[in-house]
């Protein structure tokens, strides 16, 4: 235990949001505590497992939350130092300059934010260097403009998916480098070189990186924070409520499980919440008191609300040719983000994931053979013959998609998994009838092999929305700063603040908020102008 308790600025979680957020602040001089209810994965064998990671989720968090009907399932989370961006595939991209304003969906309407791209532009340019991004500018047709190239050249595509971007051009489509973030240096055929931390293997999406080669929260932003003597953390640190003083205005206590399980209390000028969207929700939601009888910074009625976590699918393709590709996650398409020919509404991108492996076909395969869907080739034969795609389509944000906590602290989470669904369908069918003309077929089996998952209640992973910020306090949670508009020294900077979500991997977005609003804090702390709220 630190000799003294009381900070400058505490942060609660130490991913995509809380861990960048630190790592703004640590050259400050500040003195900046962070709280991590997790500990550090540990580095093992299995952090590449496709058994130990995908089959058994023996990384996972041990817990469970309950759907709308009150039957439980395990949520997509992993509490360690760096959050899920130990598990993240680091695509990382911008949300759309469109995305900023009020969208028109087919399934209703996704909200503007109160800040522009310009506003955010400066962050999402520091966010990629910070995070080692390598792509190409001016390849994606949807992207806003940028204020610099990306600061590493794209990771290459190998020699199948380079043959997929062909054929994807041929078609009339404009396929492009995804935007993903790795230590890696490669040479002219796309190898790793010899000193490149990243060794360019097949575990990029979904596993931890046990060299450290990925752009997590814990490699980027938490280690390099920690040389600074003025920033402490402590894991196992399980913050249980924030307590308030009698107005409710300030924050006054940030009551905490230690990992020996007794409680300890620490306070700070500021507060900052970035448990992750499910998580901060609770905590604000479990700290209700007399000032404060809804939730902490909930006189709106908002918090918990609105959440969102993306329509995903992910589509395996098998083909006749073989598919040795070991880095698969280089190629994205955007073509249909906003629209299509036959289709007004946006629908959404598609981005190649990771490769599969037999472990994880072979995981999957009991629910496709209850669907009828038996695979009649052995798993490693379809494996080496598969190509991996992940749809991503805008779900928008539904007051009554909910998370709630019960008396006995348990999670409840409401979600229409319909909200929004049809352009998710209409990108699977723009898909596989591309596929079509690509050499997908014909197949090694008798009929077109198409295996695809939709993601169920317990795919958590892009959770956003639940603790929104915006101008009207009746309507939002937090100010443009992401302050409480009811409590003036407590901050949320995870994805909860997201009023809507698009259709690309949240992550950066967060990232790049994190540093606005760490420069805020910097701010207000030194009584500078930028400080006020
Ligand atoms: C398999 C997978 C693949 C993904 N791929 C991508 C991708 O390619 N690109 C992308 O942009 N996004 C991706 N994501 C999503 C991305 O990981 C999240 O959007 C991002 O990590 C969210 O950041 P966050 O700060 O909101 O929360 P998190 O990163 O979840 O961090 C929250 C932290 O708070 C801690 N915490 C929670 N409650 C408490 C508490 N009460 N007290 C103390 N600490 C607490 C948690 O342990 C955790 O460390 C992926 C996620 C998964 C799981
Ligand atoms: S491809 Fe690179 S970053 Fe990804 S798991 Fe392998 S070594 Fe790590």
């Amino acid at each position: 235990m630190p000799e003294s308790t009381h900070y400058d600025v505490i942060v609660i979680g130490s991913g995509a949001g809380g861990g960048s957020l630190v790592h703004r602040l640590a050259p400050s001089g500040r003195r900046v505590l962070l709280l991590e209810r997790g500990g550090y994965l540990p580095r093992e064998r299995d952090n590449w497992d496709s058994t130990a990671v995908f089959v058994r989720g023996d990384y996972r968090a041990p817990e469970f939350w309950y759907d709308k009907h009150g039957d439980k399932f395990p949520p997509e989370v992993n509490y360690y130092v760096g959050g899920n961006t130990k598990f993240y595939g680091a695509a990382l991209f911008r949300l759309r300059p469109q995305d900023f304003g009020e969208i028109r969906h087919h399934g209703g309407v996704s909200p503007a934010w109160p800040l522009s791209y310009d506003d955010l532009e400066p962050y999402y340019t520091e966010a990629e260097r910070l995070y080692l991004v390598h792509g190409r500018r001016g390849e994606d047709p949807t992207e806003g403009p940028a204020s610099a190239e990306y600061p590493y050249a794209p990771v290459r595509h190998e020699p199948r998916i380079q043959q997929l971007s062909d054929d994807l051009e041929k078609l009339g489509l404009r396929p492009f480098h995804l935007p993903i973030g790795v230590n890696l240096d490669q040479d002219a055929e796309g190898k790793a070189v010899h000193t490149s931390v990243c060794i360019r293997c097949d575990r990029v999406d979904g596993f931890p990186c046990l060299v450290n080669g990925k752009s997590d929260a814990q490699v980027i932003c938490v280690d390099p924070a920690l040389a600074h003597d003025n920033v402490e953390l402590i894991t196992h640190a399980h913050v249980q409520r924030l307590e308030t003083d009698e107005t409710g205005r300030t924050v006054t206590g940030v009551v905490t499980t230690l990992g020996d399980g007794s409680t300890a209390v620490f306070t700070g000028d500021i507060v900052v919440v970035a448990c992750g969207a499910v998580n901060s929700a609770v905590l604000l939601l479990r700290s209700a008191g007399d000032r404060h009888p809804n939730g902490l910074a909930n006189g709106s009625d908002v918090v918990g609300r609105h959440y969102m976590r993306h329509n995903n699918l992910a589509l395996m393709a098998v083909s006749k040719e073989p598919n040795p590709t070991r880095f698969q996650k280089t190629l994205a398409v955007n073509d249909w983000y906003f629209g299509a020919d036959d289709w007004d509404h946006p629908l959404g991108g598609i981005q190649m994931l990771g490769k599969s492996d037999a472990e994880q076909i072979k995981g999957e395969a009991p629910r496709w053979a209850g669907a009828g869907l038996a695979p009649k080739m052995p798993f490693e034969t379809m494996a080496h013959h598969a190509v991996d795609f992940w749809l991503c389509a805008e779900d928008l944000p539904d007051r009554d998609n909910r998370v709630t906590v019960d008396g006995d602290g348990a999670i409840h989470l409401a979600l229409d998994e319909k909200n929004n669904i049809e352009p998710l369908n209409r990108l699977r069918h723009k898909l596989q009838g591309m596929l079509d003309h690509l050499g997908m077929h014909p197949h090694l089996l008798d009929h077109s092999l198409y295996l695809h998952k939709m993601m169920p209640i317990g795919a958590t992973a892009h959770q956003a929305g639940t603790v929104r910020f915006g101008t009207d306090p009746a309507t939002s949670a937090l100010n443009v700063h992401c302050r409480a508009h009811e409590v003036d020294n407590l901050y949320v900077v995870d994805t909860s603040f997201f009023p809507s979500v698009g259709a690309v991997n949240p992550s950066l977005t967060a990232i790049a908020n994190a540093l606005r609003v760490g420069d805020h804090i910097i701010d207000r702390l030194a009584g500078r102008p930028g400080g006020s709220s």
